[in-house]
């Protein structure tokens, strides 16, 4: 079920045939982004289209599906929903990268067969949130359990090094 899509692709060949790929990912093939999930249950929809823009393979299209990420709250799994966008076009050079319409993001073509999962792989992980948490269920799951202590956090004292860092946030003033 969850293998449908092919493992190496020859972007150039691709992009000339103008193949279009439709198909299901299963989670538990991307390892990378295992670490970022709560369980590798479920997976991706994947809908890719290859085209040339010029000399420069193109692939556009959307990746979705439902991912079981952790809350950084409460440490319970979080649902949430990924749907990227794709717009990257596959560049030999510096040059081809400049000259890329706008909107579409560069990739390095290091070789004539690059793995699939591993591109849907890194779109996935860009489109992450830097600090999943429930919008507001937090701690639902253990209600009916015993709550953990809760944890305190120390104020740390102020130090010279957090306010160069925030000057170093702000700027001058
Ligand atoms: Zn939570």
């Amino acid at each position: 079920m969850s293998d449908q899509l092919p493992e190496l692709i020859d972007p150039v060949v691709f992009a000339e045939r103008r193949s279009h790929i439709v198909g299901m990912l299963g989670l538990q093939r991307l390892d990378r982004l295992s670490d970022f999930l709560f369980n590798q249950e479920g997976e991706l929809q994947v809908d890719l289209q290859f085209y040339k823009g010029g000399k420069v393979p193109i692939i556009e299209g959307r990746i979705k599906g439902h991912l079981n990420l952790t809350c950084q709250s409460c440490m319970q799994p979080l649902d949430w929903f990924v749907d990227k966008t794709v717009k990257i076009g596959m560049v030999q050079s510096i040059e081809q990268a400049d000259r890329l319409e706008e909107g579409f993001e560069p990739m390095m073509v290091e070789d004539n067969k690059m793995s699939l999962p591993a591109i849907i792989e890194d779109e996935v992980i860009i489109a992450l949130p830097d600090y999943p948490r429930h919008a507001n269920e937090c701690f639902q799951f253990t209600s009916t359990e015993k709550l953990p202590e809760p944890q305190i956090e120390e104020q740390e004292p102020d130090n010279p090094f957090s306010v160069l860092a925030k000057l170093k946030i702000t700027g001058d003033q």
